[in-house]
């Protein structure tokens, strides 16, 4: 007996993957630190939690629209205005089971097989299964400056016959840049040239440093609006990630499409956690800022930290919670009787020898880098700063 073709090519996230595997080690006893989890440490404030308290006990916990219950497309809605400059009606809207099931569900509804997305390297994980999972090619293209952005003509070089939609991230992870509003708008330009599609994950629009304002692609011209699907969620913004709620905005007829196989999919979204959702986006958003001003230190100490060491050259990033460090002096040397032969080689010699979890680069198409997230305690990134130090002296 035999499993499907898609079964068997589909491989689990890495970043989840290395997460479990240092949590395995964290029960067996061993003093892990944990810098791979792509997730905020603090908790879902109050207000949100109350309100999911409230559904609850008003007895809202039976199924719902599949795009989302009308207080909640009307608060998207509002949310998208207010915060993006971007006028959807509410049928131009829906909340998903988290940003990332949104991204699945916007590639299904347009991409056929033999159609191809193309996405900038370092990019996030999960997109190239994403899109393959719906039998369509996802090819990565770098900066041809070396460097973490990409420019028009990068964009332009990469663009191909069966090119149907770019997609991209930012403020990034796993690098942390933020485009700005200039630089959206010649990539922009380049895509609607070539009649590609959008898809824009703002997922960390909210967590930008020094000034940097994350600006929405879709809202710099009326041919932009047309063309991006426009992806966001709570998971990052209210901390909110176990909560699985995620939303999008886009053209009436890429919205009914997306609702439509949703409702195949799982009927709708968990009625609670909906919600919630209502009050992460309508009540008071202090704890943004206040989480900002602290991964904003935490920034700064292990940027300085990383950029001290001899070997590494790290970016000070503009956004999101993500060191990416270009570690690739190290490789071809030797760590003991170990070789390093690329970012998972020292990824695996992180968390064995040294017992600090981090994500190579390589499954975000960027083998020169490593990724730590300090979306964890001060404390524990000093010590991990320790450790690694120690780690790099070794390799020779
Ligand atoms: C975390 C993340 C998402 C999706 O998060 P959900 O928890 O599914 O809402 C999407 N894109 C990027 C780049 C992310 O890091």
């Amino acid at each position: 007996m035999k499993l499907s073709r898609k079964a068997y090519s589909v491989e689990p996230a890495a970043t989840l993957a290395i997460t479990m595997k240092a949590k395995e080690m964290i029960r067996s006893g061993e003093d892990i630190i944990l810098m791979s989890q792509g997730e905020p440490d603090f908790t879902t404030p109050k207000n949100i939690c109350d309100a999911a308290v409230r559904a609850m006990n008003e007895g809202l916990t039976t199924y719902t629209p599949t795009p989302g219950v009308p207080e909640l497309r009307q608060a998207i809605v509002d949310k998208f205005k207010r915060d993006n400059g971007l006028n959807y009606k509410p049928t131009q809207v829906m909340a998903t089971n988290g940003g990332k099931h949104a991204i699945y569900t916007a590639f299904e509804a347009l991409l056929d097989p033999g159609d191809e997305v193309i996405l900038p390297a370092p990019c996030w994980v999960a997109y190239p299964q994403e899109a393959e999972m719906h039998g369509a090619a996802a090819r990565m293209f770098e900066p041809a400056s070396g460097g973490l952005k990409i420019t028009p003509q990068d964009l332009e070089n990469a663009i191909g016959p069966k090119t149907k939609i770019f997609a991209f991230n930012t403020p990034c992870n796993p690098s942390g840049a933020v485009y700005t509003k200039e630089e959206l708008k010649a990539l922009g330009e380049v895509c609607l040239s070539h009649g590609l599609w959008i898809l824009s994950d703002e997922m960390y629009e909210k967590i930008v440093y020094d000034g940097n304002e994350h600006i929405s692609i879709a809202s710099l011209s009326e041919d932009l609006y047309r063309n991006t699907i426009t992806i966001n969620g709570v998971s990052k913004s209210y901390a909110m990630t176990g909560w699985r709620i995620g939303y999008v905005g886009a053209a009436e007829e890429i919205i009914s499409a997306m609702s439509r196989l949703q409702s195949q999919h799982f009927s709708c979204l968990c009625s609670i956690a909906q919600y919630a959702t209502v009050e992460a986006l309508n009540g008071p958003q202090d704890s943004i800022a206040a989480m900002v001003v602290e991964f904003s230190k935490r920034r700064d100490f292990i940027v300085d930290r990383l950029n001290a060491m001899s070997g590494v050259k790290c970016e000070v990033p503009g956004g999101a919670f993500y060191a990416f460090p270009d570690v690739s002096e190290f490789y071809g040397k030797s760590a003991g009787n170990r070789v390093l032969n690329g970012s998972w080689d020292l990824a695996n010699y992180l968390l064995e020898d040294y017992k600090v979890a981090i994500v190579p680069g390589a499954p975000f198409f960027a083998d020169r880098y490593i990724r730590f997230s300090f979306a964890c305690s001060m404390e524990d990134i000093k010590r991990s700063m320790d450790r690694v130090e120690e780690a790099f002296a070794k390799i020779a």
